[in-house]
């Protein structure tokens, strides 16, 4: 197939790193990436020198509650991957809870489906859920294309999606691993959870964050590992913010254990110090800790214990997040940022000394290997052609009512940033520049098999 569209910039951020070259793009995949004198003269149709504005891979956000449908007056296709688009993410895979029915079935699925159709503007694949009596239907949805399966070890903030004892979870890495795909946990041990004294402050940030402390963390993560270590299933931590818990994760991996890891966002650049009382637009479970435990993060990300960044994006409308009452026990639990992810991240990274091939590696490549997303997440042949161009010197303050998801809160409200998405190219096609979505919805939703 001829070369369609052929983007060339001094900076290109390649898995080998940051380059000068042309991306040439056939149809809906990369074909190649070569220097700039060895670009074919003529045969693109769409031929563009963006001189210093940097090529990157669209990122892959593997952890987005879109809750739709179900909850779709929380979020919904539409407004969250109209958010993703304009934030550079080319690829969404959705969480099986928070919608209703949660992807626990077949038929859960379907209904998920027909949400998407005609109303994603970025690529969308699926995690499975399992609760406890949902077991029978593990065989079913992996046929049908989810990329694993989430379990809670913990209460999960909605009634309809039950949790498994820490032990009983590690069991299930014994049919995931039957079935190829990973068990994605969210790991924190019930046992050692806290509930706030009856005269302790809820408006107070320390009173929740006293709820939650590390140690549950370590304690699920450290039961779960002895069942990859059991059974050989792959297991996936989720939204990792106990430091503590790094140790044993490391010690895994140099064992050879099919073990991966995230963080978020929150995890990397909010602090508990700083969250003001009443400030409930940063709860979030487990939660943001301190500066001491953020700095160790930032470590594990630069040594690969960390494998990728993603939103967790979890938003809800403003009387569910409690900004009224300022009641940390009794507001939702979740970040709203899908869009903010790459100058969130970006901001801070470049300040500790790191570059855009570490983002790429954290935002895209480390996420799609994550989800099992085989052309998705870096600049290489037979890729997907998702790219994005960003300025990365480019400062702006964040405005919340400007942003694309559906309720205009969330924690970054009012800061100062660093990093735009310019462009987003979806499968070859521009589909957002400078703040505006310029297709309609031509986003597919995508299979196990199909990425
Ligand atoms: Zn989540």
């Amino acid at each position: 197939m001829a070369t369609t569209l052929a983007l060339a910039s001094s900076r290109v951020v390649t898995p080998e790193g940051e380059r000068p070259g042309v991306v040439l793009v056939a149809g809906d995949r990369i074909v190649d990436v070569v220097a700039p004198a060895d670009a074919p003269a003529d045969t693109a149709t769409d031929h563009e020198d963006l001189g210093d504005q940097v090529i990157m891979p669209g990122f892959v956000d593997s952890h987005v509650h879109v809750n739709d449908p179900g909850r779709a007056h929380w979020e919904g296709f539409d407004t969250a991957t109209r958010a993703a688009a304009l934030g550079g993410i080319t690829t969404v895979v959705d969480m099986p809870l928070n919608c209703l029915p949660p992807t626990t079935t077949v038929e859960s699925l379907d209904r998920k489906l027909a949400a998407v159709h005609g109303r994603t503007h970025v690529d969308v694949a699926f995690w499975g859920g399992v609760v406890p009596g949902s077991e029978e239907h593990l065989d079913g949805l992996a046929a049908a294309g989810v990329l694993g399966f989430k379990a809670f070890t913990c209460d999960s903030g909605v009634p309809e999606y039950g949790s498994f004892a820490p032990s009983a979870a590690a069991g299930l890495l014994a049919r995931t691993a039957a079935l190829g795909v990973p068990l994605i946990v969210h790991a924190e041990d019930p046992a050692a959870l806290a509930t706030a004294p009856a005269d302790a402050d809820p408006r107070r940030y320390r009173t929740w964050l006293d709820t939650r402390p590390a140690d549950a963390e370590v304690a699920a993560i450290t039961t779960l590992l002895d069942g990859v270590r059991a059974t050989g299933g792959r297991l996936h931590v989720l939204h990792l913010s106990a430091a503590d818990a790094l140790a044993p994760l490391a010690d895994a991996r140099r064992a050879g254990l099919p073990v991966t890891v995230e963080t978020c966002p929150h995890y990397l650049t909010l602090t508990a110090e700083d969250v003001a009382d009443g400030a409930t637009d940063h709860k979030c479970a487990p939660p943001i800790r301190d500066r001491a435990n953020q700095d160790r993060l930032w470590e594990a990300l630069a040594d690969g214990t960390i494998d990728g960044v993603v939103s967790d994006h979890s938003p809800a409308p403003a009387e569910d997040k409690g900004l009224a009452t300022g009641d940390f026990l009794g507001a939702w639990g979740g970040i709203a940022s899908l869009q903010l992810g790459f100058p969130v991240l970006w901001s801070a990274a470049r300040r500790r000394g790191f570059g855009l091939s570490d983002v790429a590696r954290w935002l895209a490549s480390g996420p799609a290997r994550i989800a099992g997303l085989r052309r998705k997440g870096a600049i290489v042949p037979g890729a997907d052609a998702d790219l994005i161009v960003v300025d990365p010197d480019d400062t702006w303050t964040v405005d919340a009512a400007a942003l694309a998801h559906r309720h205009p809160i969330t924690p970054y409200d009012g800061r100062r940033l660093t990093g735009t998405v310019r462009r987003t190219y979806l499968r070859g096609r521009c589909i957002a520049r400078d703040g505006a979505l310029l297709q309609p919805a031509t986003g597919q939703p995508r299979r196990r098999d199909e990425v």
